[in-house]
């Protein structure tokens, strides 16, 4: 079975720069991105797209109009395509049962509903979207319930690995594509299919199949492996900062161990992002909902290891400034989760300058990518600082980091901008507009420390004590 016609429901951080890949690798293949938010739908169709990633706009650019398109119709694009990638967001619950654990369906639900009452012809229906382990099985309930066409669904599990900041180098030549299939000759032959359309561009040994539930739960293993890897280096930091080791040198000689290997072994403030924790969670709930009470404990401790390092970060700040930021002026540089994105989700900043602000600091915020108007949004939506005056009393925010400096008592690194440097940022500027002592606090392992300290900052940095 050849794809002519591809529908990606969902126009987001996910279904955008991978059906884009796909429609600039794969000219034969009409796609469809499909969206409910008109405002999305019309940024993609703008000269200013919806997100911030290297090389998407040039993507973009080049097939939209001919094989690519973005539209709110989304019936239309279901009724047109031979395949449908599901790429909603799943995020955690809010409120209810498994509040704060269990992914929210609801969106799978409702796109998965669709597909089954508006489609006319039979279709491969891809979950693209990270999912609990077996949702695939509800999927075919819903399909089969709602559907009164004498029609045929097939459902693949095709989880995204892309890294945001990275994603198109990681579309464009990805590690594996993973593409799980139930094991019936129908399965399998749209489990081809979809290797076919990834063939176009994807060497076939990285095209990895199995079978539906190996295939989501290896999702929700690889983010957990990489968020354990990454709490993993943020204990032994706290270790490095009582001991005089270094959790840099600690990292790379782990690291040179062939079996280890070197990548995220970076110590940092701690991870952030729309996935890691969502879906350690995920993988918690589903622990408890298997009866798997030690399992769901192992995995649970990677997010509390996570949440420790940022209040730890937040508390030697305020014990190195003398024990009160109260009126202090705190600069934080970066409000991304990470560099090369606009997307604030789960951003480590915001849990700082919470608390930041409820020790009565002023916080003055400048980010290259983020938009003034999100950093507000975040920083008062409900649960983080309720009050929208309270923030704005407290909160400052900026259009460059020598303004965000300027009468600062402390600079603090959120994200690791590579205009952060001490390569690419007058740091000697910044020292003489900051308050003396002027503190700068690493946490994101980006600075020279000893240099800085040679023009006269207070410098500290996660993992590194000057007791060495
Ligand atoms: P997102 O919130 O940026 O985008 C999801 C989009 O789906 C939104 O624009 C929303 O309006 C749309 N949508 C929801 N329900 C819809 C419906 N019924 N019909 C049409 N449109 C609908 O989310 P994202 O970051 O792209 O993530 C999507 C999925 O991919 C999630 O499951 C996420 O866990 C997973 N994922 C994300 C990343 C990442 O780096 N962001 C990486 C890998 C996997």
């Amino acid at each position: 079975m050849s794809i002519k016609s591809i529908c990606c429901i969902g126009a987001g951080y996910v279904g955008g720069p991978t059906c884009a890949v796909i429609a600039y690798k794969c000219h034969d293949i009409k796609v469809t991105i499909v969206d409910l938010n008109q405002a999305r739908i019309d940024a993609w169709n703008s000269d200013k797209l919806p997100i911030y990633e290297p090389g998407l706009e040039e993507v973009v650019m080049a097939r939209r109009g001919k094989n690519l398109f973005f539209t709110t119709d989304v019936d239309k694009g279901i009724q047109e395509a031979d395949l449908i990638f599901v790429s909603v967001n799943t995020p955690t619950k809010k409120s209810g049962l498994g509040a704060g654990m269990a992914a929210d369906l609801a969106y799978i639900e409702a796109a998965t509903r669709r597909i089954a009452q508006v489609s006319k012809s039979s279709k491969i229906v891809v979950e693209k979207s990270t999912v609990p382990c077996r949702t695939a099985q509800s999927m075919r309930t819903i399909l089969d319930a709602n559907c009164t066409e004498n029609i045929r669904f097939d459902i693949l599990s095709n989880p995204e690995f892309l890294a945001e900041g990275t994603a198109i180098k990681d579309l464009m030549n990805p590690d594996r594509v993973l593409i799980g299939a139930l094991q019936t000759p129908e399965g399998i032959k749209a489990q081809n299919a979809l290797v076919s359309v990834y063939n176009h561009w994807v060497p076939i040994d990285r095209c990895i199949t199995t079978n539906l539930w190996s295939s989501e739960l290896s999702k929700l293993a690889a983010n957990a492996m990489l968020a354990q890897r990454i709490s993993s280096i943020n204990a032994l930091s706290a270790i490095c900062e009582a001991t005089g080791a270094d959790v840099d040198e600690v990292a790379y000689a782990c690291g040179r161990d062939s079996r280890l290997g070197s990548k995220f072994l970076k110590a940092s403030v701690g991870f952030g992002g729309s996935c890691f924790q969502k879906d350690i969670l995920n993988l918690v709930y589903l622990s408890t909902q298997l009866n798997l009470p030690e399992v769901a404990a192992y995995w649970k401790q990677v997010v509390d290891m996570n949440e420790y390092q940022k209040k730890r970060f937040v508390q030697r700040i305020i014990s190195t400034l003398f024990n009160t930021i109260t009126n202090k002026k705190i600069a934080v540089l970066g409000f991304a989760f990470k560099k090369d994105t606009g997307d604030t989700r789960e951003s480590a900043a915001i849990t700082l300058i919470k608390d930041f602000i409820q020790e009565h600091a002023r916080v003055a915020i400048y980010d290259p990518k983020v938009e003034h108007e999100q950093i507000m949004m975040d920083l008062t939506e409900p649960g983080v600082l309720d009050n929208r005056k309270q923030v704005e009393q407290h909160v400052q925010i900026c259009g460059s980091a020598m303004e965000a400096a300027d009468g600062a008592d402390a600079l603090i690194i959120c994200t690791e901008w590579d205009e952060f440097k001490d390569t690419n940022l007058d740091y000697s500027q910044i020292y003489e507009k900051m308050h003396k002592p002027a503190f700068l606090f690493d946490g994101r392992l980006i600075l020279d420390a000893p240099k800085l300290r040679g023009m006269g900052f207070k410098v500290q940095v996660i993992g590194k004590t000057e007791l060495a």
